[in-house]
């Protein structure tokens, strides 16, 4: 595996690749590397002949000073780890290399309501920060193909909206969430939770797949309140629960009106805040 800290390093050696008509593909990270993380990489290598796997802990992406003072940071563990794995090439530039002050990179771009909605509404410009720096890495990357999890299915509309908005000929494709043997969506903020608090995150992905159960006999608006509801534990505090169309992240409220609805939902867990969602509906296809 090489390692490129300068974008220009980097672009020479894809240039050089990709005339040699190698097809790349591309998995934009913030480290603190998990087997979530990895099984992106794998699938960029059984598709792609190079794979890219960029590390940068986004700052404008974070709402919060704090979230991102106390962001998990394991350099050497993640270098190891991506070492072991189908990795060609792994991308980790300074804050300077990213956002070079000559450079505007302001996105003139409309995402409607979809950044406005479910994370949108609790961390206030989250979304233009991440679409600023995936659109930033996207062109010092150029790649093929580009690697998202499902686990942040908000974050993977945007881009999809980002990726169709500017014309840019990159196919994105969406890996399955990786979960720890309880059901809890692997998340390098797991690494946050007490002992005592991890064991209880299993409830988060149980209320989930109990809400799929539910589609038969209740509602949508009905089972959002049963899950609001069911996540109200002691030391969980939890913010969303929405049944969405896939598509346009708008809450439902008829599941035979659509083709494609996904369950969402965001709870504090302690000083920890953990995403998840369901898949409960899918045209064919996805
Ligand atoms: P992050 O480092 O959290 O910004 O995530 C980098 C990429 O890994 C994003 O596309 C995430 O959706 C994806 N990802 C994070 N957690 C998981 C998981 N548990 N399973 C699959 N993909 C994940």
């Amino acid at each position: 595996m090489l390692l490129f800290k300068k974008v220009k390093d980097l672009q020479k050696y894809i240039t050089a690749a990709k005339s040699k008509g190698s097809s790349v593909g591309f998995v934009p990270t913030m480290g603190a590397l998990h087997a979530g993380h990895l099984s992106l990489v794998e699938k960029a290598a059984k598709e792609c002949n190079i794979v890219v796997c960029s590390i940068f802990v986004n700052p404008a992406q974070f709402n919060d000073p704090k979230d991102l003072e106390k962001y998990p940071r394991t350099e050497a563990a993640d270098i190891e780890m991506l070492g072991f794995s189908p990795c060609d090439i792994l991308f980790m530039p300074d804050v300077k290399e990213v956002y070079p002050r000559d450079l505007n990179l302001e996105l003139d771009i409309d995402f409607g309501s979809l950044i406005e909605v479910m994370e949108g509404r609790f961390r206030k410009g989250h979304f233009d920060g991440m679409a600023m720096v995936v659109k930033r890495l996207l062109d010092i990357v150029n790649p093929d193909h580009l690697y998202m999890g499902q686990k942040d299915f908000q974050q993977f509309s945007i881009v999809q909206h980002l990726l169709s908005q500017t014309g840019i000929k990159i196919q994105l494709i969406m890996g399955e969430t990786i979960r720890e043997p309880d059901g809890l969506a692997m998340s390098s903020r797991n690494t946050r939770l007490t002992p005592t608090l991890r064991k209880m995150a299993h409830f988060i992905y149980e209320a989930l797949l109990q809400a799929k159960d539910k589609m038969q006999d209740s509602s949508p608006p009905e089972i959002e309140k049963w899950g609001m509801n069911e996540l109200s534990l002691p030391n969980f505090k939890p913010e969303y629960f929405e049944i969405v169309d896939g598509r346009t992240l708008q809450q439902i409220t008829d599941f035979k009106r659509h083709d494609f609805v996904v369950a969402c939902v965001a709870t504090w867990l302690g000083e920890v805040r953990l995403i998840d969602n369901i898949i409960m509906k899918a045209p064919a296809g996805i």
